[in-house]
């Protein structure tokens, strides 16, 4: 098990060059949000942006678009269809915010066949995946899963230790070729062959919302074209950070994760 500090980090880190322009930094593309949950949407979608990338377009319901060009002028939109055409993009994070109705389940299962590499499901994408254990063998190569336990347990089954979590992730990581990031404290990552253990986060971000941020920071990674596993080390350990550096104003308690989302840039120039 590796230990995921700063020194690790910065051996695959890429500092910007003076001379690039944003096509260098890739297109995400997030499909997040419904009716009563855009909050996740705009939370993912800024997250993305402080992250790095080149261009963001955000997929939500045509009715919430008001809320995405109001609050982030910055990302383009594309309302959800039946069909989305993927080829735009150079990463795709699907989940905050959506709900578990069929046409969610269309949207995730196009994606599994469309979307070649670099995908990231979170939240209900992966309560979807629960409910179709069959797609697993559809899963691009290296998808990245980001369940907290809950979600864990109902991709993989019920576990009563998270040491038992850890080896299951390992196993399936193995199984499915894919990438697993089982967050919690102390955030566990594995491609099954190498696991990595975080060190930083703290307890304020025990509340709604931040696993959404993490989703959109890890889609702007992918985009920028981090291999998947350098995308998710590093995608956690700037969460983490963030937020211990949103402790030198808030209490773990009043920590908000727009707070965290605000700090990224602080947690960028400890790597740097
Ligand atoms: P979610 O449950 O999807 O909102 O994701 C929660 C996010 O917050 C994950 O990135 C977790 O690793 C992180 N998190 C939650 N609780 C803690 C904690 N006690 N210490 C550190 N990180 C945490
Ligand atoms: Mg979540």
């Amino acid at each position: 098990m590796t230990i995921i500090d700063n020194n690790l980090v910065q051996t695959f880190y890429k500092k910007r060059k003076p001379n690039t322009h944003k096509g260098d930094f890739g297109h995400a593309f997030l499909i997040v949000g419904s009716p009563n949950k855009m909050g996740a949407a705009l939370i993912a979608s800024k997250a993305c942006l402080r992250a790095g990338v080149g261009l963001l377009t955000t997929n939500v319901p045509k009715e919430e678009k008001t809320s995405v060009t109001n609050f982030i002028p910055e990302a383009m939109l594309y309302f959800r269809e039946n069909s989305i055409d993927f080829t735009p993009f150079n990463a795709v994070g699907i989940g905050p915010g959506l709900e578990q109705n069929e046409a969610s389940q269309k949207i995730v299962y196009t994606s599994l066949l469309k979307v070649r590499k670099n995908l990231v499901l979170d939240a209900d994408a992966l309560n979807i995946l629960a409910q179709n254990p069959d797609w697993f063998s559809q899963l691009p190569k290296q998808t990245i899963l980001t369940p907290h336990p809950k979600e864990f347990d109902r991709l993989f089954g019920t576990h009563t230790s998270e040491e038992a979590r850890r080896e299951t992730a390992h196993k399936k990581a193995t199984q499915w070729n894919c990438i697993i990031i089982l967050k919690g404290h102390q955030t566990f990552i594995t491609n099954g062959i190498d696991s990595y253990e975080n060190t930083t986060g703290n307890s304020g971000l025990a509340k709604g919302g931040s696993g959404d941020a993490l989703t959109g920071i890890i889609t702007a990674f992918l985009a920028q074209h981090y291999p998947p596993i350098h995308a998710a080390i590093i995608s956690v350990y700037l969460h983490g950070l963030a937020a211990d550096i949103t402790l030198s104003k808030q209490s773990e308690e009043s920590m908000l994760i727009s707070d965290v989302i605000e700090n990224l840039g602080w947690a960028f120039k400890k790597i740097a």
